[in-house]
């Protein structure tokens, strides 16, 4: 078969679309007014702003008072988390609940707040990679500030039952924030209707540019000012306003909420036919629930062979994948996520992470699927781990967690 190029790594980032470059190209020269100034020049582009800031939350079932423009992801979990840590400390509610597998900017943000006198109950999750909201339910406390669960995990796709967690927080009148960084564009989300009070969202996941994010805060919730300074995003994040940036992630955010379920359509048969392909290659598991996944994810652990070796034989290939998350790659530790599920590291360390637009096409998976049996072949063939696997037997185990010797 012919090289491909196929970009299979959307989960880490994404290109910034043709349309939102167009949307956004004027906002560097011809519009370049600074948004608080008195003249035509800046009001049109508060205008703009404001006009982007009503886009947003349209995408999200808001209102535009409750949508606050940030850097990004990390950005807005940092906010929130630390936000509402620091207001309800003042009424002696100083314990959080969030879930083992989150990602780090909401992990270390509250191993950050277990210095600072805080609790922090990090709930288990399922081997599937699902919480159940009676966990949650069940967590919260007298003192509890905050409950804080991802809404889609980015290393194994994992949808979490967010209406049902945010129903059972609304109950016991604790605030509940989602991480959506890795939902938007691929679930419906509507904040009133789920229960949802604080949500966190990232432009490059969804084809506008890195470094802008936005933060929903329902109304009612004073958070601390994050940046302290001008006027700006209602005094509570100060700084000059990223106007191009916030162009692109109103016209971006629009474009990838407007055909959900045409996308879900198009790209559950070949996210299925991958994993159906890949776990025909003897000794793989399927990492996260099969039916409550992100359309366009795809995680496969290959025992006996070391992830980075696979990422970079694929990059021969024309595929770019990913191992485990971005931001743990450089470490020889395995993800936390993947461990989380209850995989030992000799299991962990063989994962494959493949995330995709919807520009996949059948083609592609044809490709894919033709590319990596070879590739893990190949790897095997030279792995000490795989050839003593061989030698004595040793075999995954019936849930696939783990190694054992088979009695011959
Ligand atoms: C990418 C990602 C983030 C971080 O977003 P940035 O905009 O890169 O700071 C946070 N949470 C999840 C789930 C992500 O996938």
């Amino acid at each position: 078969m012919e090289k491909r190029y196929i970009y299979a790594d959307h989960a880490a980032t994404t290109a910034v679309s043709d349309a939102v470059l167009q949307e956004m190209l004027p906002y560097f020269q011809q519009h370049f007014g600074n948004p608080s100034s008195i003249y035509e020049k800046g009001r049109e582009n508060e205008r703009a702003i404001i006009d982007a800031r009503a886009r947003v939350a349209k995408c999200l079932g808001a209102d535009p008072k409750e949508i606050f423009f940030t850097a990004g992801g990390s950005e807005s979990d940092n906010w929130a988390i630390k936000g509402v840590a620091d207001k309800l400390a003042a009424k002696g509610k100083k314990h959080i609940i969030t879930s083992v597998f989150e990602h780090h900017a909401v992990l270390h943000t509250c191993e950050f707040l277990e210095k600072h006198g805080f609790e922090v109950t990090y709930l288990p999750v399922s081997p599937q990679g699902l919480i159940d909201p009676k966990q949650v339910e069940d967590a919260i406390r007298e003192d509890t500030a905050l409950v804080t669960i991802m809404y889609a995990n980015n290393e194994i796709g994992t949808i979490q039952p967010i209406a049902e967690i945010g129903a059972v927080c609304k109950k016991h009148g604790v605030i509940f924030h989602t991480d959506a960084v890795q939902a938007v564009g691929n679930v419906e989300i509507d904040v009133k209707a789920q229960n949802i009070d604080m949500l966190s969202l990232s432009g490059h996941k969804f084809h506008a540019p890195k470094g802008i994010g936005a933060l929903y805060i329902r109304k009612g919730i004073t958070l601390p000012n994050l940046i302290h300074g001008g006027g700006q995003e209602s005094g509570k994040r100060a700084g000059t306003e990223n106007v191009p940036g916030i162009i692109g992630l109103a016209k971006a955010i629009e474009d990838a909420t407007a055909n959900i379920p045409a996308k879900i359509a198009h790209l559950t048969p070949l996210r299925d036919k991958l994993i159906e392909g890949i776990l025909k290659i003897d000794q793989t598991r399927l990492n996260g629930d099969r039916e409550h996944r992100l359309c366009g994810n795809v995680n496969i652990s290959i025992v006996g062979i070391e992830g980075e070796s696979l990422l970079l034989m694929l990059d021969y290939f024309g595929i770019q994948a990913s191992s485990g998350s971005a931001c743990t790659s450089g470490s020889l530790d395995p993800s936390h996520v993947l461990l989380s599920l209850g995989l030992v590291h000799e299991v962990a360390h063989g994962s494959l992470r493949l995330s995709f637009g919807e520009e996949l096409t059948e083609e592609d998976v044809d490709y894919i699927l033709e590319t990596i049996p070879q590739v893990v072949e190949r790897l095997r063939a030279m792995s000490p781990m795989w050839e003593r696997m061989q030698k004595e037997n040793i075999r995954l185990n019936a849930d696939k967690t783990r190694l054992v010797k088979e009695e011959a």
